[in-house]
């Protein structure tokens, strides 16, 4: 069971501040939850997490059925206690990794068939079959098993995974026997009505919170933004608001404008292991020869623990020989940066200056993330 409460709603624009309530903790919004893909957000202990103010991180669904799977994570205690965090935990579906990664499957109004990327063999998920999963791994908020469509998506096809979406939701909801918090997700694609009839199919259903599924697949930037102004408003004003695989820091800071609360994404992490840091100047390659002799902090306006111990010139030798701690220490600073930006807009909006934050926040870094 969760609750949600609003602390402030902003008067310039429709950014909230809240607190989620969870079993394992609560969460103050609006929040990043890293992805910890598989029991483990890479190179990061649950303790190192806890130390950059990680409130909730994510499960993989698809990912912890195939490998250890889901009867040893039960018999292991849950998530939590498997890989010992203590805090809240959410777990995906595992509908986008059926539909991004697999690359034999069959969907039918049952269910989807998918082949393992881990062995080949060959699985069906039904929505009852997710949450018997889902409640297995024992996160405190769980998500409806949906149909993701690519980008771009013809308007029939986009249609029927709005109507299966549904579907399918009716049958988590019914199928769930725990008192985890089950989030529904909109689907819709890039069509306008599609979008609005999905949130309000899924919204009479009645969630504890709401997802919306489907963005940051290769639309433009712009396109994401107007699909989230017209369907964040169909979903209540007191719930959780979550849009799924979106990671860049000014995507968030716009869509938190428009009244999202929660986001996850493998980017800081990934991006990590290839050498780039997020920071107050943007993305930062630190293969660039241009860091090789500079000895200020990898980002002087930062003060996480990476920032306040290494220099750039460290931090790209490690990454240019391949060493571990380079991944793991910009891991830690990418997260860590997400996480106290997203603090920062929180505090501008409990003061009522979020617009001036925002307008801020955009000019100065728009350029540098670019578009993700
Ligand atoms: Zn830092």
């Amino acid at each position: 069971m969760i609750e949600f409460e609003l602390i402030h709603e902003d008067t310039r624009t429709k950014a909230r501040a809240g607190i989620l309530r969870t079993p394992h903790g609560d969460i103050e919004t609006p929040v990043f939850m890293p992805v910890g893909t598989k029991a483990t957000v890479k190179a990061m202990t649950p303790d190192e997490l806890t130390a950059i103010g990680a409130q909730i991180i994510l499960g993989n669904t698809y990912h912890l059925y195939l490998r250890p799977g889901h009867d040893l994570i039960r018999e292991a205690g849950g998530l939590h206690a498997f890989m010992g965090w203590e805090k809240p935990i959410l777990t995906d579906s595992g509908g986008f990794q059926v539909f991004s990664l697999s690359d034999m499957r069959k969907i039918t109004d049952e269910g989807v068939e998918f082949r393992s990327v881990v062995d080949g063999s060959t699985h069906f998920f039904t929505p009852e079959k997710v949450i018997e999963i889902e409640e297995a791994i024992g996160a405190d908020i769980i998500m409806v098993l949906d149909e993701c469509t690519a980008y771009p998506v013809e308007r029939p096809d986009a249609e029927r995974a709005v109507v299966r979406t549904y579907e399918w939701a009716k049958r988590c909801k019914d199928a769930l026997t725990t008192d985890q918090a089950l989030f529904g997700i909109v689907q819709g694609a890039t069509y306008e009505n599609l979008r609005k009839r999905s949130a309000e199919l899924t919204v009479e259903l009645d969630f504890p919170g709401y997802a919306i599924g489907g963005l940051s697949v290769g639309e433009p930037h712009s396109l994401m933004f107007e699909i989230l102004d017209y369907t964040v408003p169909i979903l209540p004003r007191e719930k959780p608001r979550y849009v799924m695989g979106l990671g860049n820091p000014t995507s968030l800071i716009e869509s938190i404008a428009l009244g999202v609360d929660m986001f996850d994404c493998v980017l800081p992490t990934r991006v990590a292991r290839n050498g780039m840091a997020l920071t107050s100047e943007g993305k930062l390659n630190m293969r660039n020869a241009r860091f090789a002799r500079d000895y200020s902090p990898l980002d002087p306006a930062h003060d996480c623990y990476v920032c306040e111990k290494y220099s750039r010139a460290y931090i790209r030798h490690l990454v240019q020989a391949g060493e571990i701690l380079g991944a793991r220490l910009l891991t830690w600073h990418n997260l860590a940066y997400l996480i106290d930006t997203m603090a920062d807009a929180r505090e501008a909006i409990i003061e009522d200056r979020f617009a001036q934050f925002r307008d801020t926040y955009l000019s100065e870094h728009e350029k540098e993330f670019g578009i993700v």
